[in-house]
């Protein structure tokens, strides 16, 4: 079955350098979201080299104001190939190229690999912000705004369940749990009610999107997969990760957009982004905005 995915982390990227015999650089798979494109290096704080290290590192080197640890690998493959993740720089090399090879090869790559270091580094600072900590007086995002926590154990709307008061000040979820609940109750109440909210705003965002891209969707099913924002099939089935529900309604909208737009056309060519751009003209900009969203850690 032909399926379009939307990439979550694409700060998890990867390229490859051609070492032997030549190729061209390959730098994600062909059916996510990942861009790369050779960002500009950001400088950071000019007078304080950056210092990146993998945990594991076994080798280093200075790329530019850098001083990188880095993870080296050896294995049975054929080029040199870099990969950024959550722990910093990992590089995959030939057993038999060498060290000077590989210095070489850091060299030439240095900007992109730097620059992706640099997002990673600022992507794991936004994860550990915007950490949930589960206990009475949290807030949560819906919807781009804080909500904030509350026990209510006289609450009548069912064991377990949650009611949310937009009232005066700030918004405030009323969960039907007694006081001295554990947070893992916290966090299971509060997952149960955005779940519900995010099939509901996104069955309607569907259905306000479908007939102006002059789609049918048949079935929504909610992800949580760590990897990826939607997916689109072929016979009219969507597939949207219910963390979305965290952001302002307009983020939310590009992901739909994109997913219906996929029933037109299964690929990301210009036709495709033609769909995308007739019905929501500033995408550009809110997909900028949902690579730089932070999901709240659970
Ligand atoms: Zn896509």
């Amino acid at each position: 079955m032909r399926q379009m995915l939307l990439g979550l982390f694409e700060g998890d990227a990867e390229a490859s350098e051609p070492n032997r015999p030549p190729a061209p650089a390959r730098q994600a798979s062909a059916a996510t979201e990942t861009i790369v494109s050779e960002p500009p290096v950001a400088l950071g704080d000019a007078l304080a080299p950056a210092r990146f290290a993998h945990p594991r590192a076994n080798r280093a080197i200075v790329l530019g104001q850098a001083r990188v640890a880095y993870l080296l690998r050896r294995g049975q493959r054929r080029t040199i190939g870099f990969s950024v993740g959550a722990d910093g720089l990992t590089v995959s090399a030939p057993r038999w190229t060498t060290l000077g090879e590989i210095d070489a090869a850091l060299r030439e790559k240095q900007r992109w690999i730097v620059a992706k270091l640099d997002e990673s580094r600022e992507r794991q600072q936004r994860l550990e912000a915007a950490r949930i900590d589960w206990r009475e007086g949290a807030s949560v995002p819906f919807l781009g705004e804080p909500v904030v926590l509350r026990l209510d154990p006289r609450q009548r709307h069912g064991r377990g369940g949650a009611v949310l008061d937009a009232g005066d000040g700030a918004p405030t979820l009323h969960l039907g749990l007694p006081h001295g609940a554990t947070p893992e109750q916290l966090r299971d109440t509060t997952q149960a009610w955005l779940m519900r909210q995010a099939r509901r705003v996104f069955t309607a965002r569907l259905d306000h999107f479908a007939p102006r891209l002059g789609v049918r969707w048949q079935k929504l099913s909610l992800s949580s997969a760590g990897t990826r924002w939607g997916s689109a099939s072929a016979d009219g089935s969507i597939r949207l990760n219910w963390r979305l529900i965290h952001f302002r309604e307009p983020t939310i909208d590009y992901v739909v957009v994109h997913e219906l737009a996929h029933l037109r056309e299964m690929n990301h060519g210009p036709r495709f982004w033609q769909h995308v751009q007739d019905v929501l003209p500033d995408y550009a900009e809110l997909r900028g905005e949902l690579r730089d969203e932070a999901v709240p850690r659970w």
